[in-house]
């Protein structure tokens, strides 16, 4: 709902918002900070033009690496056919809509916050990272539904029943784009390999 002078405009507004951004004026600050001479004072600069409240709405950040001249020629490319992780996908949002069965919502997404935690509570203790991260100041309230939220989709993906302490630690990382020290990836319960 956008209200102006002129008058108010009410726009449908379910969409899908990604954001892709350089690291520094550059573009070549890494964590390891090679290649890149751009002074940390005009990164910080540089990065603060994203505003916290714009990036509280980002659930999932992620820090993209440079093509090596080999990934680019086509060689090495082992990842997974955009078959295989359609597939998964399919079957987390199945579990999310059969669990949501009755309600009118289909995904995570669309559970409102205080829903989700009253009806869907992650396993006991599992949020405990993430409620101190609240406390620290770290977290704001919204962010920890959003967290909760992603955590929900991780199970899904990986077959969990809820969300355990590791499914949340992976939502937090994501969320941040600090480690906490777990693998950035989903292995499903009961798939081979
Ligand atoms: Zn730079």
């Amino acid at each position: 709902m956008i209200a102006r002078s002129a008058g108010v405009v009410r726009l449908p507004a379910k969409f899908l918002m990604v954001l892709a951004a350089n690291p520094c004026p550059c573009g070549r600050h890494t964590l390891l900070g090679d290649g890149c001479e751009c002074p940390s004072s005009v990164i910080r600069r540089y990065q603060a033009r994203l505003s916290g409240p714009l990036l509280d709405r980002v659930d999932l950040k992620v820090e993209v690496e440079a093509v090596t001249r080999s990934e680019l020629a086509g060689y090495g490319t082992r990842g997974e056919s955009t078959r295989t992780v359609a597939d998964r996908v399919r079957a987390a949002r199945e579990r999310a809509a059969a669990r949501l069965s009755g309600t009118g919502w289909r995904t995570n997404s669309e559970v409102p916050g205080h829903t989700l935690r009253t009806r869907w509570p992650a396993a006991p203790g599992a949020l405990d990272a993430a409620e101190l991260d609240l406390e620290r100041g770290f977290l704001t309230a919204r962010g920890l539904d959003r967290v909760l939220r992603v955590a929900w989709t991780v199970a899904d993906l990986a077959g969990h029943d809820r969300p355990s302490a590791q499914d949340v630690a992976l939502a937090l990382q994501l969320r941040t784009g600090i480690s906490r020290g777990v693998p950035m990836v989903i292995e499903p319960i009961g798939v081979p390999g």
